[in-house]
């Protein structure tokens, strides 16, 4: 059943930090599968009229290290801004979504907070599940 959150839970989620090591574990994830795929595959420079090349040397990829810092740095806050955005939309639709503190009927957007059974629709953000 869902119960009401306490004060001190819904000042938690307010104070909730964003978890930025996620995204730096992302950035050098990135940053390995470029590397290695560089050194194994290569670079395909038919976008930049050029040939293909590689596999490349590790002497080679190294003198690309900063071009494969930038690239991976761009995906990583590229990803962020994907995770941030759909992140945002699903905080939104719970916005409308309420729920009775006494017997947990759901309610979109109701137009009276008093629910039949005499229990008051609070938005699922102040409630919580803990199970039958
Ligand atoms: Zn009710």
């Amino acid at each position: 059943m869902w119960i009401e959150k306490t004060n001190i839970e819904i000042n938690n989620d307010l104070n909730q930090k964003e978890n930025y090591w996620k995204y730096i574990a992302l950035f050098i994830l990135i940053f390995c599968i470029e590397l290695f795929g560089i050194k194994i595959f290569g670079v395909n420079h038919r976008f930049t009229m050029g040939e293909l090349t590689g596999p490349y040397t590790w002497q080679e990829v190294t003198n690309l290290i900063p071009k494969i810092l930038i690239t991976s740095l761009l995906l990583t806050v590229c990803a962020f801004l994907l995770i941030n955005y759909l992140d945002k939309y699903e905080k939104k639709k719970l916005d409308h979504i309420f729920l009775c503190n006494k017997c947990n009927k759901r309610a979109l957007d109701p137009t009276q907070y008093t629910c039949e059974c005499g229990g008051t629709f609070k938005n699922i953000k102040l409630m919580k599940w803990i199970g039958e």
